[in-house]
């Protein structure tokens, strides 16, 4: 063998006794075969066989089986982010003529597609109020085949109650996918409930340090199963083994993350609704939250991310408020180690929401894992400024 062909054919070193606790990022293009025969049969090796690595490699299906068995589910499929993960399965269910519900809290850019993307196409969808429970039967048309839940709802922190929509779309053979991004497989099981689906920003708490954006959608049903995993593998979409293995490495503190960043959440929350310059604290945990009963009956505890509405004097000052922060930043998105704010404009993006919503600013906040009392401090600091604007004099 010459030099240069040494370069690329490189000897074999064994990995005998090289037992470690990381798992390997398997970077590939390329698989190659032992012979011929096996590469004209390579499409016989199923669907958890490896031929490409768009497809998958072992790293990628590591993080899949892991997100699987923590939702009790048959496969996961891992898309390049939260988004997609909510939109591959739209685009795997619905057809021209078909219609998608959705819940008037669901995560922005959901709205968006089925309004720019799916209705030119043919694709319909109706906005239904994240409390509709049962009422949802009212709701379904012949031409419906998916209702869309994500809960608690982006920024208003409406708890759905999935068990009794699953039910009524089940009744009359409709799917139903869930936005379980909050919650995590740690706090709630949306399959366990009725989901037939699951979709996840893994780009929130499994990566859960603001350094990578990946999604996964989980079922239990083989055939559906078949039907996203088509989407992806003839629209040409897979992830990264790099980011895949970034999120592996998450993972493994998320339980540990999760529940410290729920506790400071959840004081914090208690503290917030004290102070004269909030209107309402949206943590589920907190019984006037909607959906508190729901969430107590479905969930095992809350993450770190909520929602304060201001007075709506408030609104005028905020801005200036928030450059007073200084362990908070201010972003959007959230998960991570470090603490958000996140102003937010619902008006916008609500056609069902009530006037208290609507008429003051909302802000998210996402819980860290910073000091507690310095946290704690730094909001209180601009809700202190918030106020002060609207002194007499
Ligand atoms: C952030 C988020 C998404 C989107 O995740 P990306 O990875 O940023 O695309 C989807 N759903 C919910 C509920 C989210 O909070």
């Amino acid at each position: 063998m010459r030099d240069a062909t040494r370069c690329v054919h490189r000897p074999d070193v064994s990995t005998e006794g090289f037992e470690s606790l990381a798992v390997p990022t398997y970077r590939a293009s390329t698989v190659v075969y032992p012979d011929g025969r096996s590469f004209a049969r390579r499409k016989e090796r199923g669907p958890d066989g490896y031929a490409y690595g768009l497809y998958g490699t072992p790293t990628t299906r590591t993080l899949e089986a892991q997100i699987t068995a923590l939702h009790n589910g048959a496969r996961t499929h891992l898309v390049p982010s939260g988004l997609a993960a909510v939109t591959v399965p739209m685009l795997a269910l619905l057809a021209p003529g078909d219609e998608v519900l959705i819940p008037d809290a669901v995560y922005g850019p959901v709205r968006a597609f089925c309004a720019d993307y799916l209705a030119p196409r043919g694709i319909g969808h109706r906005v239904y109020h994240p409390l509709v429970g049962a009422g949802i039967a009212d709701l379904i048309a012949d031409r419906t085949r998916l209702v869309w839940i994500e809960s608690p709802g982006s920024g208003s922190m409406e708890v759905q109650d999935l068990p009794a929509i699953a039910s009524a779309a089940k009744m009359r053979g409709v799917l139903v996918g869930c936005d379980n991004t909050w919650a995590s497989p740690l706090l709630c099981k949306p399959l366990d409930l009725g989901a037939d689906i699951v979709a996840e920003a893994l780009t929130k708490y499994v990566g859960g340090h603001s350094d990578l954006l990946m999604g996964a959608i989980t079922v239990r049903d083989m055939d559906l199963r078949a039907r996203i995993r088509d989407v992806l593998r003839l629209a040409g979409i897979g992830v990264s083994p790099d980011e895949a293995a970034l999120a592996l490495r998450g993972i493994e503190t998320m339980a540990v993350r999760l529940r410290h960043v729920g506790a400071v959440a959840e004081r914090l929350a208690h503290r917030l609704r004290e102070h004269p310059a909030v209107a309402q604290v949206l943590h589920p945990a907190i019984p006037d939250c909607p959906g508190h009963a729901q969430w107590q009956r479905d969930f095992r505890g809350a993450s770190g991310v909520f929602s304060v509405v201001l007075r709506a004097e408030a609104a005028t000052r905020l801005e200036d408020a928030l450059g007073r922060l200084s362990v908070f930043a201010i972003g959007a998105s959230w998960g991570g180690t470090r603490s958000l704010i996140a102003p937010l404009s619902l008006r916008a993006e609500r056609s069902l929401a009530g006037e208290t919503l609507l008429n003051g600013p909302v802000v998210r906040i996402s819980v860290g894992v910073e000091d507690e009392d310095e946290l704690r401090d730094d909001l209180l600091v601009v809700l202190d400024a918030v106020l002060a604007g609207h002194e007499p004099g």
